[in-house]
């Protein structure tokens, strides 16, 4: 049994990609075999086919159409395939000039991961997309991290407790790992892919030369200092982007040291459950980021992900960017110009990275061009403004603007190899190749003129055949007069015709024929010398870029404060915690929906010294966790640099913020609820301090009442003695407001109901002091519970309370001398009337005058 030399090929190719599905060119198809093609069509739910035979069985084969590949590709990835693509490297003339049996060359010119996706398609526009690399040297850690699609490259000191948390701030796609890291575990409970990378790609010594080399410098000093683990985790970084991208290497910026304590620190539990830019499904929906968010261009958007995700803690740094969005509040005439003329900013980042990768088009140019003269603009608009940002790098490569917008028509096709992207007139070459290729005739029949004044033989016509190609011919009348002629060359003579040709007309020929081809290849190395242009100012383009992020995040942060009435918070080195009439970002505006209004509270809870602690009682639904969550929300804005959903504001630097709500279902990580919530809580006792804010919502729910007590009792405890922080505790224990009267730093809060004939209406009032009871059992009755069980369920909390009144009576003897549910009380509820049917259906709100008038008639009628 022989091997096609095609299938020799294919499994030579695969064998350097065992891991990913291989896309392996076909014409105009990327065709999959063997199990890839059993699992694509099985994930892109497209056939399964047969193609030849492979050691005498079937081959399966699937594939998809390469001009439609992207989208296949995206499916890929999201279900967590990798994909390497097989490109043709020759035209098949090529391969059948070494002979018949010849194979076309192919070989892998990419390899799409998670993390290393460039393309505006598979990315989402305004969030970053992020490639990381951890390792630990000597036991200490670092994690370095790069969204290759813009060029943005970071490391940090990232020892294994960290490292959990340090993936939820960045959301990252893809994390390399040196093999047996035994930290798997992490990525994947984060939902990125894991990469497995020899040891040696973390060398620490091979990382500096190939850092060196990527940036061609002597020594990496110039960007700072760096531990043996950062150049390790940097350097398999980037031999992993070597690997993918096949030695073409992405415009990287030098990269950053982040220091770890300039930001907030906020685990990966805190940020699922305050949402903070995704929800508990993963999506934006509902999230602190999507209700923030009003930026206008995509770099902007991706700034603002990246300065909620990771507020600072340097007073310099938020007072700062807090000075920015105040100028813009009280500028808004020019805050609202700016942000119509940064509309139109295309996104610069990331057309420069897929144009240093060469896997740029001709938009990718434009996108360039429109970036820099949204930046000329705005920098002529803002000069001679007070704006406390610096602008200068908007300006100063006026050079390639003016370059660009020369040698581009205005709206250039998707591909260069469509042809008409580089401008008329800007290259004389190029003109004449196009014109010679659309008015190939015209020229022709100029050249006809010419020769027939020139000889004065007026018939003399230029014509064309497939033999001889163009040629003038002549009666035989004139061929005596032609052939004494200079530079007629005689080609043939038929019965009553001579024919000839002149050097110009063949070159014309020559030039005709190949015009098309000519305007292509000139308009590809106008393309690749305007490439090089732009990648030469990348480090300009790049800051260019940046200060229209920093624009847009201004005076889109300037638009909500103003439109949703926000104001500038006070952020400095205290231990203050002081918000006056606060208000939740996110369910505000899912009340504006539904025309509730929502009510505004205070928290007070500052402490010079010493914990600061507010237990929080009252009701289920009372709104125990809006307030908790909203006052945590409006630390990380203030602290983001955002002003904040309050009247007013003043927070002492929160280094560390931990939110946690007891037993929530986390089936998908198979732990038990209860479990969950003691290891998250133990997370925060171990590492909270006196600069942290804790919210704990509910903990010790997930067990028995009396287990629950204790275990919120001594939390409460802890956080006091040990932890010394600023919290918020939420329980429905009130047995726990009596350690109010015990420890300094506890006071007692309130959401305030009132009781209406035996139903509970929520205020959403929170006050001080103690809830007098829990309203279980109304509550239930709003829920819905069968009137004959709330009924029952009164009787039982009843003795229970009158049990406890008498003095030590155990809820065992009291249970035990209850009356049984009674089977009057079980029965049926009476039948609702026709009228009371009706009014249910009934929604107020969305009445007109006219249908409730409409509607009185009608329930007169039914009464
Ligand atoms: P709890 O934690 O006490 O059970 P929640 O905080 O979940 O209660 O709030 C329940 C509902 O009450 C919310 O979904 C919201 O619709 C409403 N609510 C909460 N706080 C407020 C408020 N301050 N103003 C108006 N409505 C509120």
């Amino acid at each position: 049994m022989t091997v096609t030399p095609m299938m020799a090929q294919y499994l030579d190719i695969k064998a350097e990609a065992p891991d990913a599905l291989l896309f392996y060119r076909m014409g105009d198809f990327y065709e999959l075999f063997f199990d890839d093609a059993v699992a694509a069509s099985a994930a892109l739910d497209i056939a399964l086919t047969k193609r030849g035979q492979h050691l005498g069985a079937d081959i399966p084969m699937c594939g998809v159409p390469v001009h439609s590949a992207e989208n296949y590709l995206m499916t890929l990835i999201r279900k967590g395939f990798r994909v390497a693509v097989a490109e043709q490297l020759e035209a098949p003339e090529e391969a059948k000039k070494r002979g018949s049996k010849s194979v076309v060359a192919r070989g892998i010119v990419r390899l799409v991961t998670p993390g290393t996706l460039t393309e505006d398609r598979l990315l989402e526009a305004r969030a970053h997309n992020y490639l990381a690399a951890w390792c630990e040297v000597r036991g200490e850690g670092a994690l370095a991290w790069a969204d290759i699609s813009t060029g943005e490259f970071h490391v940090v000191a990232c020892p294994r407790v960290r490292f959990g948390p340090d993936l939820a701030r960045l959301g990252v796609a893809e994390v390399i790992l040196p093999e047996g890291s035994g930290v798997d575990a992490v990525v994947e409970e984060q939902g990125a892919a894991v990469t497995p990378l020899g040891r040696s790609a973390f060398d620490s010594t091979s990382a500096e030369g190939r850092l060196m080399a990527l940036y061609d410098i002597g020594s990496l000093e110039a960007f700072g200092s760096f531990s043996r683990a950062d150049l390790g985790a940097m350097g398999a970084l980037v031999e992993y982007i070597e690997i993918t991208q096949r030695g073409r290497l992405p415009l990287l910026r030098p990269p950053r040291r982040e220091a770890a304590s300039t930001l907030m620190a906020i685990d990966g539990a805190t940020r699922r459950n305050l949402e903070l830019t995704r929800g508990a499904t993963g999506s934006r929906d509902g999230t602190l980021l999507s209700a923030i968010d009003r930026t206008v261009t995509a770099g902007g958007g991706r700034l603002l992900e990246r300065r909620l995700s990771a507020p600072s803690t340097e007073e310099e740094v938020i007072a700062a960017r807090l000075d920015t969005v105040d100028w813009a509040v009280r500028d808004d005439a020019l805050a609202d110009d700016i942000r119509a003329i940064l509309r139109r900013a295309p996104d610069m980042d990331r057309a420069l990275t897929r144009l240093s990768l060469d896997r740029g088009g001709p938009r990718d140019l434009t996108a360039v061009r429109g970036g820099l003269e949204v930046g000329g603009l705005l920098f002529d608009r803002l000069s001679g403004a007070d704006l406390p940002l610096d602008i200068s790098n908007l300006a100063g490569r006026e050079d390639l603007l003016d370059l660009l917008d020369r040698a581009l028509v205005a709206e250039p096709p998707m591909l260069l190899r469509d042809g008409g992207v580089i401008a008329a007139g800007h290259d004389a070459d190029l003109d004449e190749a196009r014109q010679l290729r659309d008015e190939g005739r015209g020229v022709i029949a100029a050249l006809q003129a010419k020769y027939a004044a020139e000889t004065g033989i007026a018939a003399l016509k230029v014509k064309h055949n497939n033999v001889l190609g163009y040629f003038i011919e002549i009666t035989a009348t004139h061929a005596a007069r032609m052939m004494e002629r200079d530079g007629f060359i005689h080609r043939q003579t038929t019965a009553s015709q001579v024919r000839f040709t002149t050097v110009e007309l063949s070159e014309l020929e020559t030039r005709i024929l190949n015009a098309g081809a000519r305007a292509q290849e000139i308009e590809e190395r106008i393309f690749a010398s305007l490439r090089t242009a732009v990648l030469e100012a990348s480090d300009a383009i790049f800051a260019a870029a940046r200060v229209l992020a920093d624009l847009d995040v201004a005076t889109a942060l300037a638009d909500l404060a103003r439109g949703e009435g926000w104001t500038r918070p006070r952020v400095d080195g205290s231990r203050a915690f002081e918000i006056t009439a606060g208000r939740h970002p996110v369910v505000e505006r899912a009340l504006k929906r539904t025309g509730s209004p929502f009510v505004a509270n205070d928290a007070h809870l500052t402490a010079e010294d010493g914990a600061a602690i507010r237990l929080l009682t009252g009701p289920n639904m009372a709104g125990k966790s809006t307030w908790l969550r909203q006052n945590a929300l409006i630390a990380v804005l203030a602290q983001m640099g955002s002003f904040v959903p309050a009247e007013s504001a003043h927070i002492g630097i929160v280094s560390q913020l931990f939110s946690r709500v007891g037993a929530s279902d986390d089936l998908a990580r198979g732990r038990s609820t209860f479990m969950v919530e003691m290891v998250e809580t133990a997370a925060i006792l171990n590492q909270a301090d006196d600069r942290s804010f804790v919210i704990l919502d509910e903990i010790g729910r997930g067990t028995s009442t009396y287990d629950g007590l204790s275990i919120a009792w001594a939390t409460l405890e802890h956080l006091h003695e040990v932890n010394r922080c600023r919290a918020l505790f939420a329980t429905h224990y009130h047995e726990m407001t009596a350690l109010a009267a015990k420890l300094a730093g506890v006071e007692n809060a309130t959401v305030a109901v009132r009781e209406w004939e035996g139903d509970v209406i929520f205020l959403h009032e929170v006050r001080q002091g103690a809830a007098d009871r829990s309203y279980g059992v109304q509550v239930a009755r709003l829920a819905g519970l069968p009137p004959a069980v709330v009924a029952r369920a009164r009787e039982v909390l009843q003795a229970l309370e009158e049990g406890e009144r008498r003095g030590g009576g155990k809820p065992k003897a009291v249970i035990d001398n209850l009356p049984l549910f009674s089977v009057t009380a079980a029965a049926p509820p009476p039948r609702a009337t026709p009228v009371e049917d009706r009014l249910r259906k009934v929604m107020p709100d969305e009445l007109t005058p006219k249908a409730a008038l409409e509607l009185l008639y009608e329930l007169k009628i039914l009464a």
